[in-house]
């Protein structure tokens, strides 16, 4: 059983580096201490962890990314209570044709900020490969120019 809040929390701290280089502020909401879920605290905190790092590279310099619990989330795709974080950022978002491809490895949208940032191309393959064995899912929602919006779900407890 572990906490996602607390997961959050360390997360932020591992980050602050990267995100006081880029000047975007990390914003942590809905805390509640109920938020537990059944699952590997490792392999979460690697899940939050390059959700957060994406936000904080794809966003802009001196932007917000903001991270929200849910922890009594109904959500139709797990068939039973859930809990559910948003990572919100303010980047360029991401074209809808992209979507559905972004969790296989190395694939990249070629823009010039994904080059000009470096990685692999792995975080989200990572992502879901995670998910998978948690019986979680992740929901991705963006349109270009606008931000982008990613969602883990996790059965509760
Ligand atoms: P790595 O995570 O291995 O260092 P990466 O960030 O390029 O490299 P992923 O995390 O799998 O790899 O992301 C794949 C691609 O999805 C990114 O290269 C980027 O084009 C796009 N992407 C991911 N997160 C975002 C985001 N928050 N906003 C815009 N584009 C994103
Ligand atoms: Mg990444």
């Amino acid at each position: 059983l572990v906490n996602v809040d607390s997961i959050l929390r360390s997360v932020i701290q591992t980050l602050h580096p990267l995100a006081a280089a880029r000047h975007v502020n990390l914003r942590l909401e809905g805390m509640e201490e109920d938020s537990e879920v059944l699952g590997d605290q490792d392999q979460l905190t690697q899940v939050f962890t390059n959700l957060v790092e994406n936000a904080i590279k794809y966003g802009p310099e001196n932007g917000e990314v903001s991270i929200c619990i849910t922890a009594h989330s109904n959500e139709p795709t797990l068939r039973g209570p859930a809990v559910r974080i948003d990572i919100a950022d303010q980047g360029e978002g991401i074209a809808a044709h992209h979507i559905p491809r972004l969790t296989e490895r190395f694939y990249r949208v070629d823009s010039h900020r994904s080059r000009e940032m470096g990685g692999t191309g792995l975080g989200l393959a990572i992502v879901k490969h995670i998910l998978n064995r948690h019986r979680g899912r992740l929901r991705i929602e963006s349109h270009a120019g606008n931000g982008s919006c990613f969602s883990v779900i996790l059965p509760y407890n």
